[in-house]
């Protein structure tokens, strides 16, 4: 039996919603998240936590 590949692993970037500057790049699993990913994460720029939120990677 032929394995199918799914592409079920994606990668991410997490981009600051105070700054909009792109901190952080992550693995989504699609499988087991749905929806937007939004995480508090430290932005060296801003020097503080801030809600980063997904965004596609180039
Ligand atoms: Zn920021």
């Amino acid at each position: 039996m032929a394995k199918q590949k799914k592409k079920a692993v994606e990668l991410v970037a997490l981009q600051c919603t105070e700054c909009n500057r792109r901190n952080y790049t992550t693995k989504k699993n699609k499988q087991n998240l749905q929806g937007k990913l939004e995480l508090k994460k430290y932005c060296r720029f801003d020097r503080r936590h801030t809600l980063h939120r997904e965004t596609k990677v180039k």
